[in-house]
């Protein structure tokens, strides 16, 4: 079954009971025993809930891994799985990683023992430099945010397995849909489902799949026993937003081509980053082991206050701290992903206080396109002097 059909029809398409053609919202925190010697499928929800079992198990067949998980928050979902880890273990994580892995590795983790070294997961030879005796996993998202450097998943894999370490891999930008890391020789898959996967700007959720049972078991022992499962009226918003998930990253991944090389061609641009342009250093990478782009790119305007005079003039996208959604959504990384960050370790990373990010929304191209030659006509005019802040 090829990807588009597998998403309507992989698994839990029908309700088995009544036939319904979307899975029903289980609102139930319990579930009767008919027969105390006989016990149900399901007993209490944060063990398991028919609903969310629905959306575990698309994920899982989406990501041809054995089991799916939901949990509260993409957050969740990466801290419940940094939970398989105990006192005493070393984890190589990238270190473009997401703002909020980083917080939970060094202000929680670090504290329970667990010791992390970052590294450029692009450059191999640091990787394998960098993993120790006491390694246990390494941490990889391709590609990265924002400048969108592309990690070789299964080098990767193929170093980690060499040592008996896994792989984990955050697929939140590309999607099964463009990149599926198990099949790469990956052993978990994270997705924070708030973007692509829900799609919509209107939940909060975290996926993880296991390509093994055996690391399954151990993450439902942690999802049951920690308990940031997703609630069922999520759950059934994600289902809902997972049909149309190739549908609509063909459209927006198709605009963000336009738009990367409009960009790119644009004299009051200095840099565009998007791995479907051919001068992108991870373009051949990506092209290997990812079936598509994706929807996010990211560009220099060159300083600050071009950056306020493009957000002040810009009409159709959100300026917000998201990607992923129906909707083209604006964000600037130096004053809300990565502030954060020390200027010079920003600047270092191509995060410059002129970079803006931009994910794609299905709005049409040329209003997209018309609206962004306007504002940066706007950052062209002469700029006031003085600091500004970022509505
Ligand atoms: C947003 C995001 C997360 C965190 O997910 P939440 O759903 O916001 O908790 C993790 N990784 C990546 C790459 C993200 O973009």
């Amino acid at each position: 079954m090829n990807f588009a059909t597998k998403l309507l029809h992989g698994s839990n398409a029908i309700d088995g009971v009544t036939g319904a053609s979307s899975i029903p919202i289980y609102q139930a925190s319990t579930f009767h025993q008919f027969d105390i010697d006989q016990p149900n499928t399901f007993d209490y929800a944060r063990s398991g809930n028919p609903t969310r079992q629905a959306l575990e198990d698309a994920i899982a067949v989406l990501e041809g891994g054995t089991r799916g998980f939901a949990f509260a928050s993409g957050m969740a979902a990466i801290s419940s799985v940094f939970m398989l880890f105990s006192a005493g273990d070393h984890l190589v994580v990238a270190e473009d990683v997401y703002g909020g892995t980083y917080r939970f590795l060094t202000k929680v983790l670090s504290r329970m023992g667990i010791e992390v070294t970052f590294v450029d997961t692009t450059d191999l030879k640091a990787v394998e430099a960098s993993i120790l005796p006491t390694t246990r996993a390494i941490y990889l998202e391709t590609p990265s945010n924002p400048t969108l450097k592309v990690t070789d998943i299964a080098g990767v894999c193929r170093l980690a397995q060499a040592q008996g370490v896994l792989t984990i891999v955050d697929n939140t930008f590309m999607t099964p849909y463009y990149q599926r890391p198990l099949e790469l020789g990956a052993d978990i898959v994270i997705h924070s489902a708030t973007k692509f996967i829900g799609g919509h700007s209107d939940v909060v959720a975290g996926l993880v799949v296991t390509k093994e049972e055996e690391l399954g078991n151990q993450l439902y022992m942690i999802q049951n026993g920690f308990g940031a499962i997703l609630g069922v009226q999520d759950c059934w918003l994600v289902m809902r937003g997972l049909k149309t998930l190739k549908s609509r990253l063909d459209v927006s991944t198709k605009n963000a081509h336009k738009i990367a090389q409009w960009l790119d061609r644009h004299p009051l641009v200095e840099k565009v980053y998007y791995t479907g342009l051919t001068g992108h250093e991870g373009h051949a990478i990506q092209n290997r082991q990812s079936s598509g782009h994706g929807a996010v790119l990211s560009f220099d305007v060159g300083s600050r206050e071009k950056v306020k005079a493009f957000f002040d003039a810009v009409q159709l996208p959100l300026v917000a701290v998201s990607l992923g959604s129906v909707e083209s959504i604006l964000s600037y990384p130096a004053m809300m992903s990565h502030a954060a960050m020390p200027q010079d370790e920003r600047e270092k990373r191509g995060i410059t206080d002129g970079l803006i990010r931009l994910s794609v929304g299905l709005e049409d191209v040329n209003d997209l396109l018309a609206d962004f030659e306007q504002a940066l006509a706007a950052c062209a005019r002469p700029q006031t002097l003085k600091r500004v802040g970022v509505k």
